[in-house]
């Protein structure tokens, strides 16, 4: 588990500036994330594991150098609900995929979605999840037990990710499972408005802490993101340039200070992760240097 005395921030994957200002490769992003004056990069697998492992340990070494804290988006195809067997077992091979490349980049954490309800009920998904997840456990013994698998909550109404699923699912094994708090898309699923007020999103830290234990809320993973959202939940990330959909960043500036939390923030606007994470850096700072 992440562990600071302060919330970290920083993008999920490349920025548009990033590549607009020439840069090449992602060896080159602990670089460029550090002088920006932020300290957090998500590594982007989600089309596969498909990095050499020399480059993965030349971006290691490169957020050692500057030292940015390092997770892992594992891929988007990972269903740990799909209804055949056979989907569910090849995950548990891609997990296993992102935490052999996590453990060569020094990544404390990886991020993975559920899967989709499909066409049975909302609790038939979650069984076959939690036989998922028990078979993770059995399949990866001890290895990459020092990397946290992280349950994302999702965007969309027919996936499986409301707050209540995830801790369920990380109860399976609390050592091993752990949280992660996507605002953005809590918001997209509630249709809006679900992060109007500072007290709305300390009950989601609330929740964790009473459920799984303080650290799991005090040093949560966390993506924050504008989101649109229609009636199914999750449409596309925006950014911060967006005034409509939201969700707002500042009530949870204040609650990250009055409760003293220190989640690490991964920002996935639409091009502009890198500025947007600095925006929320600042926030925060000034936030904290008001009480
Ligand atoms: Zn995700």
């Amino acid at each position: 588990m992440f562990v600071s005395n302060n919330p970290l921030f920083g993008p999920g994957g490349n920025s548009t500036a990033f590549t607009e200002t020439g840069h090449k490769s992602t060896v080159e992003a602990p670089a460029y994330v550090r002088a920006m004056g932020l300290g957090a990069y998500e590594y982007e697998c989600g089309k596969g594991v498909r990095t050499s492992e020399s480059v993965l340990r030349q971006v290691a070494a490169a957020a050692r150098d500057h030292s940015i804290s390092l997770s892992l988006h594992a891929p988007y195809f990972i269903s740990l609900s799909g209804k055949e067997p056979e989907t569910r077992l090849k995950s548990l091979d891609y997990i296993e995929q992102s935490l052999r490349a996590a453990d060569v980049l020094g990544a404390d954490t990886i991020v993975v979605h559920s899967g989709s309800v499909g066409l049975g009920t909302r609790e038939e998904a979650m069984a076959l999840s939690f036989d998922t997840l028990s078979r993770l456990c059995e399949f990866l013994d001890d290895r990459y037990a020092h990397i946290s698998i992280g349950i994302e909550t999702m965007g969309r109404i027919g996936q499986l990710g409301t707050l209540d699923e995830v801790i369920r699912q990380c109860k399976i094994n609390p050592d091993r499972f752990v949280p992660v708090v996507d605002f953005g898309h809590l918001n997209a699923r509630e249709l809006g408005h679900a992060f109007d007020t500072s007290d709305a999103y300390k009950a989601v830290f609330d929740q964790i802490g009473s459920q799984l234990g303080d650290r799991y809320a005090r040093y949560l993973h966390c993506h924050f993101s504008h989101i649109e959202y229609g009636k199914k939940g999750e449409l596309r990330h925006l950014t911060f340039e967006d005034t409509t959909f939201g969700p707002p960043f500042d009530p949870l500036a204040n609650v990250l200070v009055s409760e003293g939390l220190c989640p690490r923030i991964i920002c996935e606007s639409a091009g502009t992760q890198d500025a947007d994470a600095l925006t929320m850096q600042q926030t925060w700072e000034k936030a904290s240097l008001s009480i």
